[in-house]
């Protein structure tokens, strides 16, 4: 959790803090709590929901392990690197249940291993998957009372995980879950095992909040889901996503909408439309597309064709004004041959993203494809990766290039140490380094001219 957005929970909530919930709380004293999260932004905002859920219960967040009763590990099973580290994290956890300390995994690794994480690190009290975080509370209660193996592994809730206060990291920028688990069934993928089936939350308690958030100073929503633009009003309202963006855009006081990540299948006409005609939906679509070649498409059970795809980005590009576009791919899945790997690159070549995440095929537990045949040998897999991050360098490169001379308004998200240099975003989530002789910049929109470009930085000056 960040310490530079650290501002307690009277800032949360508009209310004074609960007495006696921050004073006297002796370092290693009951009611202070560790909470470390690797993963995506879902797992990150899934942390700052259960550190609401504690911090109402009148626990104090700590920063170190040594300083806390509650020690809680939040990680993502996506690829097996990031589940192997919990492992040598709750390793190095031990000693300190001798100490009195309570130790818990939370997200798609607990939903994942289960009961085994009982066996491989019997010090462990609490284990609950990310589909059962609405149970949170209860399972708190049960460790407060001295339960000493609590678990939450059900994925068969329909509930979303709602908090009464979510302690949000980034005092502007507010994160927003409305869909949660998924519904497809990529070959490759742990999510619908790990976060359940898809379940939207409802659309007036969605515009309730960000209204909330609004009148707290978060001036831009971040609407997350596995499948964003999946979204189902359960309501009778029936809210389709695009209505739901147009409504969330007219909540006064916010002034930038973003969501993530998007499924190419159930991208329509109406998205862009709602981004041409609505300047505060930020124009930037992250649209993953994790292969160029339709035969491992149909081998990845991603529901389009590479011709499918480009439909859709075709339609982004048409859109009245220029709309970002970044991506997702997996080189090495099991039988991409050569001349799969390059229809990826020449899927880069056409579509010139503006950044993209890439990853070495990571087999899992529990999905089709860890029994796929024609593994590619993890050195191959190395090369691919390498090979297809170049090309994106050089695109992104002469894309940013063309960049110089521009000028952005951008959100101040950070100051750095060295003086006068302070970075922030543009509604593209492109982020930009820039000087400026200004005192206070932090939370505020300013017009930012770029003076200097990398393939992976841009550097400008403040313009006043
Ligand atoms: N729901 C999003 C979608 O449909 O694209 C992505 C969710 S996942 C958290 C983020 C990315 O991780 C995926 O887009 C994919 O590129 C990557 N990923 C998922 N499973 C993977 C695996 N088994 N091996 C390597 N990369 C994987
Ligand atoms: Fe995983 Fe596919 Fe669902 Fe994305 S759409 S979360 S990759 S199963």
């Amino acid at each position: 959790m960040s310490k530079l957005f650290d501002f307690g929970l009277e800032r949360l909530t508009g209310q004074p803090a609960l007495s006696g919930v921050v004073k006297g709380v002796a370092a290693g004293g009951r009611g202070t709590f560790f909470l470390e999260t690797f993963g995506c932004q879902m797992n990150d905002h899934d942390s700052e929901k259960v550190a609401g859920v504690l911090l109402s219960r009148g626990y104090v967040q700590v920063e170190t392990p040594e300083a806390a009763s509650l020690i809680l590990y939040n990680t993502c099973s996506i690829r097996e690197k990031a589940a192997q580290k919990v492992f040598s994290r709750l390793g190095e956890y031990r000693e300190k249940q001798d100490e009195g300390k309570i130790i818990g995994v939370l997200g798609c690794v607990a939903q994942q291993e289960g009961e085994d994480i009982f066996a491989r690190a019997p010090w462990v009290s609490l284990v609950c998957g990310s589909a059962s975080y609405s149970k949170l509370p209860q399972m708190i209660a049960e460790l407060e009372a001295g339960n000493h193996r609590v678990t939450g592994l059900d994925t068969d809730t329909d509930e979303t995980f709602e908090t009464e206060v979510t302690r949000r990291d980034n005092p502007w920028r507010a994160y927003l879950t409305i869909i949660e688990g998924c519904d497809k069934a990529c070959s490759y993928c742990v999510v619908p095992y790990t976060r359940g089936p898809e379940r939207s939350r409802a659309s007036d308690s969605i515009l309730r909040e960000v209204g909330q958030l609004a009148d707290l100073g978060y001036s831009e929503v971040q609407l997350l889901g596995q499948t964003v633009n999946s979204y189902a009003d359960p309501t009778p309202r029936r809210m389709c996503f695009s209505e739901l963006l147009l409504a969330v855009a007219d909540v006064p006081g916010i002034r930038r909408v973003r969501f993530t990540t998007s499924h190419p299948s159930d991208f329509t006409p109406d998205i862009v439309e709602a981004i041409e005609s609505q300047p505060k939906i930020c124009d930037h679509v992250h649209l993953p597309a994790q292969s160029g070649s339709t035969k491992v498409l149909r081998a990845m059970q991603r529901t389009y064709s590479r011709e499918e795809y480009l439909e859709k980005i075709v339609m982004i590009r048409n859109a009245s004004r220029p709309i970002d576009i970044t991506t997702d791919i997996i080189v090495g899945f099991p039988g991409e041959m050569e001349s799969d790997f390059e229809q990826t690159l020449s899927l880069l070549d056409e579509v010139r993203y503006d950044s993209l995440f890439s990853f070495k095929y990571s087999p899992r537990p529990n999905t089709p494809s860890l029994v796929m045949p024609d593994a590619i040998p993890e050195e191959e897999k190395g090369r691919r990766l390498a090979v297809l991050q170049d090309k994106q360098r050089e695109i992104q490169s002469r894309k940013h290039e063309a960049l110089v001379g521009k000028t952005f308004e951008v959100l101040v998200n950070g100051k750095s140490r060295r003086e006068n240099q302070w970075f922030g975003y543009s509604t593209s989530h492109r982020m930009l380094n820039f000087t400026s002789q200004a005192q206070e910049l932090l939370g505020t929109y300013v017009q930012v001219r770029v003076t200097r470009a990398g393939p992976n930085n841009l550097m400008g000056e403040h313009n006043v």
